[in-house]
């Protein structure tokens, strides 16, 4: 089957059009209740056939293509089999139900839904085999560039910024095909600070009403279930495109509800900054009014009015008030920087790489452990790296202040390590056991901020 570029677009549309529809065997008289208990159990008694041979039921469905019957497994009393109809055969799939319908991974309100999807990824997959093997080959992504399908919004170049650390992610970036087009017409546009990559977060969707994939430009077929959907910039792909999209999310910030307890990468992609602007805010505010303060980040703000600053900054984002006249104790702004560090759902210092900083903490020559503490920073993604330089600039800067404030890098390491570094699995062991190696990672990190970063 082969589909010029112009009919490309309706050519899976059309075949699910052509696929056929679901006829159902209705039992002359009753049989008796099938053992599943379904909210649609009238519908399936009628269908329902009792315990008939394969044999009796490919006669009941013979020479109907969609038409299809339940039947009880002689195999295995007390399972069901769904007896379907399609390409001259009766195909024969255990049928499941905990809610909903199912043989496989899609769940359906009703049998006949689900024998409607059978039938319509059965065609499909059958007809078009080759062609939707081939499919991904020649994306329109790359043709489109992502600019267009992102219509207004600025998409930035994927070049590497002066602040960022010397790493390969940027390699990678070139290998993922060379999108020509896409690149030329991001020439034009200025170039912002924010340039880090990041991955898509793909959920499987049910797409109401038709809808065609923004990677290869093919109908997303089905009843349900279609495809997936990036949550963060809202891409509609086929669920194998999606392995292909490069890393170039770009999210929306009418997706982006949050500022607090958002992925770290996504919230500055979203807002288009280097770093969280949480971040640059609290530490402008802090070195304003606060670097004096005795026991800065040690001493606990008061907890509601920490809470009152994140309902600002999920609320107002950049535009949330935190001077002095909103919040006259400097306690409460460093609280919520903390808080807003420790509840990131992938910390600063990620899960992937907690081990590698764990371990290097536990190097006993000085010099060896700074060379893998060093090694593990130029494995952060960017954003990360980029606020933890930034904030270790600041620690440094809180500890020229110790005279008034009483604050070193050894105990500011205390205040920060549990809130940068987060093991992968959380358990009390662990967390005591790493304590001791958490707090010299951070008090390290600040004492060789010039040499680390
Ligand atoms: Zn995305
Ligand atoms: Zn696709």
């Amino acid at each position: 089957l082969q589909f010029s570029s112009r009919s490309q677009l309706a050519g899976l549309y059309q075949l699910q059009q052509e696929a056929p529809r679901p006829k159902r065997i209705t039992c002359p008289q009753e049989v008796g209740t099938p053992v599943i208990k379904s909210t649609d159990i009238n519908q399936v008694i009628t269908q329902f056939h009792g315990m008939i041979s394969r044999e009796y039921a490919d006669e009941l469905l013979a020479g109907a293509e969609g038409a299809y019957l339940i039947r009880e497994s002689q195999r295995q009393p007390g399972t069901h089999t769904l007896a379907l109809r399609f390409g001259h055969q009766t195909l024969n799939y255990r049928l499941f139900y905990d809610g909903k319908h199912f043989v496989g991974e899609k769940r359906f309100e009703s049998v006949h839904d689900l024998v409607t999807d059978a039938l319509i990824t059965l065609y499909i997959e059958t007809k078009a085999a080759e062609y939707i093997a081939k499919m991904t080959t020649n994306p329109i992504y790359e043709h489109l560039g992502y600019t267009l399908l992102l219509k207004d919004k600025t998409v930035h170049r994927l070049s590497r910024g002066r602040t960022e650390p010397r790493r390969v992610t940027f390699q990678k970036d070139e290998k993922i095909s060379s999108p020509l087009v896409r690149r030329s017409a991001l020439k034009d546009t200025p170039e912002k600070q924010c340039s880090y990559e990041k991955i898509h977060n793909f959920k499987v969707h049910t797409f109401r009403g038709p809808h065609w994939c923004e990677y290869c430009a093919n109908f997303m077929w089905g009843l349900i279930a279609q495809g997936v959907r990036c949550s963060d910039c809202g891409l509609n792909v086929h669920k194998q495109c999606s392995k292909l999209v490069p890393s170039d999310c770009q999210p929306d910030l009418r997706r982006i509800k949050k500022v607090f307890s958002c992925d770290l990468t996504t919230l500055v992609k979203a807002h288009n900054t280097t770093r969280p602007m949480v971040v640059d805010m609290c530490i402008r505010e802090i070195e304003l009014r606060g670097m004096k303060s005795e026991g800065l980040y040690r001493v606990s703000g008061f907890s509601e009015h920490i809470e009152d600053v994140r309902l600002a900054f999920d609320r107002d984002g950049e535009k949330a008030d935190i001077s002095a006249n909103a919040y006259a104790d400097i306690n409460i702004i460093a609280g919520a920087l903390k808080l807003y560090l420790r509840d990131l759902p992938i910390p600063v210092i990620t899960f992937d790489l907690y081990s590698k900083f764990i371990q290097a903490a536990k190097i006993p020559n000085a010099e060896s452990r700074l060379e893998a503490i060093h090694e593990g920073l130029l494995q952060l993604p960017p954003a990360h790296y980029e606020t933890l330089r930034y904030l270790m600039a600041h620690l440094k800067r809180v500890t020229t202040f110790e005279k008034d404030n009483f604050m070193n890098a050894e105990n500011l390491g205390i205040v920060f390590g549990p809130t940068l570094m987060q093991p992968p699995e959380q358990n009390a062991l662990t967390t005591l056991n790493d304590m001791r190696q958490q707090k010299l990672v951070v008090q390290l990190m600040i004492e060789h901020e010039d040499v680390l970063f």
